[in-house]
């Protein structure tokens, strides 16, 4: 529950991030198209277009701030009204052999793309509606200037010049939010698969010292008995001696730092064996192949590296003694936990004979 609620936080803020700043960028380029337009209406001197792009580039600055303070859905609105005013004003004075009323069509991405983040569920009609309404703004310009004359005839170069201009911004438009869309997809993916591979491990792994835990341990017990009754392996069971007292001294971060430190070094010394963290401070290894007197040796080996291996933390040192029980299988077992549980039983005698030893047979 916990884990899917972070999951989708993360993946809501990658994408508001994104949208976020692919919007102000959408706003910087839009604010820059009309610059572009501003100079070639002064040039070929379409002066009411070239007011109306004065008022346009002011209206995107006015949007760019709108975004940055993470005001997207009025800015959203703006962007699309202006678009749709100036394509209307520019068809009527310089005509639809111009090609602007390329730059409705330009928004369709944008109203699609963003569309999508601010209008969730049965919202998203809006997009629908503001698509169509885009269409039919398109057609009624075709049947109201389709065959009239322009207020401005601009010249065949200069067209020719805007055509190219305001198509190549419907392709480009295109071909960036499908890219945007492909990405942030591709995003979401890699969130997920990451975040499913850190459940699968949780599920395996202990959290403070990446050990296995039971789960995923007793299976490995488990199949190594059904594999053969017989196979060799012995079990250690670790516990670590007065521990509470650790904590109480030290306090509980102190504790977990020696966990640890224990942790590190039975890697250390018994690399290459499967190590649980049974529990709080229990730790079960399993020793394959190993024979009752060569597991009792490596768990001497370890019990006394443990000794003499302090964990520093802050200004502390702090030094701990474990004690260990130890039982190979004999083939007599029924099944993992009866293995473990007789290391469990001889840990138990050696913390009521002292502690810090290592136990390998019943008393
Ligand atoms: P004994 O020598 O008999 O084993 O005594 P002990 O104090 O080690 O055993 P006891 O069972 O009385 O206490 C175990 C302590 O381990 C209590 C608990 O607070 C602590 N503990 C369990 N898990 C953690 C952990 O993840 N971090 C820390 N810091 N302490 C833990
Ligand atoms: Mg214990
Ligand atoms: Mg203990």
């Amino acid at each position: 529950m916990n884990n899917t609620v972070i999951r989708q936080d993360t993946i809501s803020k990658t994408f508001g991030f994104l949208v976020k700043n692919s919007f102000a960028f959408t706003v910087g380029v839009m604010g820059l198209v009309h610059v572009g337009l501003l100079i070639f209406m002064a040039y070929t001197g379409v002066l009411p277009l070239m007011f109306f792009n004065i008022l346009s580039v002011v209206v995107y600055i006015f949007c760019f701030i709108l975004c940055r303070f993470g005001l997207i859905m009025p800015a959203y609105v703006s962007i699309i009204l202006e678009v749709t005013i100036y394509t209307v004003l520019s068809t009527y004075y310089i005509g639809l052999r111009c090609g602007t009323y390329c730059f409705l069509f330009s928004i369709v991405p944008i109203i699609i793309y963003f569309g999508s983040y601010l209008f969730k569920g049965n919202k998203r009609v809006s997009v629908a509606i503001m698509l169509v309404l885009n269409f039919a703004v398109f057609i009624a310009m075709y049947i109201r200037f389709g065959n009239t004359e322009p207020i401005y005839d601009i010249e065949p170069s200069a067209r020719l010049f805007i055509v190219i201009y305001s198509s190549f911004t419907m392709v480009f438009s295109t071909v960036f939010y499908n890219a945007m869309y492909i990405y942030m997809s591709e995003h979401e993916v890699n969130i997920l698969e990451e975040q499913n591979r850190q459940l699968s491990s949780d599920a395996h792994e202990d959290a403070l010292t990446s050990l296995l835990n039971r789960r995923g341990f007793l299976p490995i017990v488990d199949s190594l008995m059904k594999s053969e009754r017989t196979s060799t392996f012995s079990v250690a069971f670790c516990d670590i001696d007065n521990f509470k007292h650790i904590n109480d001294t030290y306090g509980h971060e102190a504790g977990d730092e020696v966990l640890k430190q224990i942790t590190l070094l039975i890697r250390k010394e018994m690399n290459g064996c499967d190590v649980c963290r049974w529990g709080g401070e229990e730790i079960v290894i399993l020793m394959k192949g190993f024979e009752l007197d060569e597991a009792r040796d490596s768990m001497e080996r370890l019990r006394k590296s443990i000794e003499v291996n302090p964990t520093f933390f802050f200004n502390n040192t702090i030094f701990v003694t474990i004690t260990i029980g130890v039982a190979q299988n004999d083939g007599s077992f029924s099944g993992p936990e009866e293995v473990i549980k007789t290391a469990d039983k001889r840990m138990y005698y050696g913390k009521q004979h002292g502690k810090n030893i290592v136990v390998y047979e019943d008393h």
